[in-house]
């Protein structure tokens, strides 16, 4: 039997005395967790069954410019404790081969093109590294540790200039077998609508991300429908969202056409995952009653069957900011441990 008779949070070592006289030293080692984005790459070091920071740091990543793994490695070291560290998990952009470690092309990271990322600091650290892309290391963070915790069965969509997702069935972070499993934004909603991110047409982010939204506006500003917005390239979700507010009827009808198409491909995802739990993400699903209203009872319409409602909790995200370092950190604990 083990005594633990010193665990301070921000401790490495546990004291234990053991038997006779004799202390056993346990350590305890740190996980560190990174996030990549096209701005900023954050990093930071984690004492086991803790979420809080023992060190962090966030620095610009200059993604446009060469140079984005050496300052990844810098980010790293700069928060290095000086115990033992167990594994790295990463949140990154994708599309992303999980099960590689390597970037395939990410349009924040230009000079990331098949990037052997996890293997590379794998070699530069001597340790195990675990990568996913942004949205799946959110979901993830948001069944362990946040709005979805105690839940099996749990789907995550963030909401922003793009739509991303996450899944959890049955306990187990849905990944598939490219791991590109849960690229719930390109969920096709009609063949026949607008262009995507991506480049093909009637994906639910072409209708229902924030530059969607604003693009409908400019759309029908311009075959003269009223607005107290003007037509501007540069208008935003946001703009809409204030607009609507206001009253004006073409921005709210923007967010009930975003609802309506949201509503199909969450009636989808009902269909193939019956989760217990959906979970929105991004500033777009800030909006509240804007977007959900006409996106309830869009889902209601479209749903196969009612019993899937049934007792599904919809929930905003609890984790904010931190929800893709939180997913890198609960995915290396969760590999280092199989
Ligand atoms: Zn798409």
């Amino acid at each position: 039997m083990i005594f633990i008779v010193n665990q301070q949070p921000h401790h490495p070592f546990l004291f234990g005395r053991h038997g006779r006289g004799s202390v056993i030293i346990i350590l305890m080692p740190f996980t560190i967790a990174v996030d990549i984005g096209g701005t900023h790459i954050r990093a930071a070091s984690y004492l086991p069954e803790t979420t809080s920071a023992t060190s962090h740091c966030r620095v610009r990543s200059f993604a446009n410019e060469p140079g984005v793994y050496d300052r990844l490695v810098q980010a790293i070291e700069s928060i290095w404790p000086k115990d033992k560290v167990n594994a790295i998990g990463i949140a990154s952009p994708g599309p992303l081969d999980p099960h590689a470690g390597s970037i395939l092309a990410t349009p924040n990271i230009p000079e990331w093109r098949n990037f052997p990322v996890g293997p590379n600091l794998s070699r530069h650290f001597g340790l195990p590294v675990y990568l996913d892309n942004d949205a799946n290391m959110a979901g993830l963070a948001e069944w362990q540790y946040g709005a979805g915790k105690g839940h099996h069965d749990l789907v995550y969509i963030t909401i922003s200039t793009g739509i991303g997702g996450g899944v959890i069935s049955n306990d187990h972070l849905l990944q598939g077998f490219h791991g590109m499993a849960a690229e719930l934004g390109h969920m096709i909603i009609d063949p026949d609508g607008p262009p995507c991110g991506c480049g093909h047409n009637g994906h639910v982010e072409s209708f229902s991300s924030g530059p969607a939204i604003a693009r409908y506006v400019n759309e029908q500003i311009r075959i003269g429908r009223q607005s107290s917005l003007q037509a501007d390239p540069m208008l935003s979700g946001q703009q809409v969202a204030d607009a609507a507010l206001r009253g004006d009827a073409l921005a709210i009808a923007a967010f009930e056409r975003a609802g309506y198409y949201l509503g199909i491909a969450l009636a989808n995802y009902l269909a193939i995952f019956d989760p217990s739990i959906l979970i929105f993400g991004g500033g777009v699903s800030q909006v509240g009653d804007l977007l959900f209203k006409p996106f309830e009872s869009s889902l209601r319409e479209h749903t196969f069957h009612p019993h899937y409602l049934d007792d599904l909790v919809i929930a905003k995200a609890a984790l904010g900011d931190d929800a893709g370092l939180l997913g890198a950190l609960a995915l290396a604990r969760m590999r280092s441990q199989e």
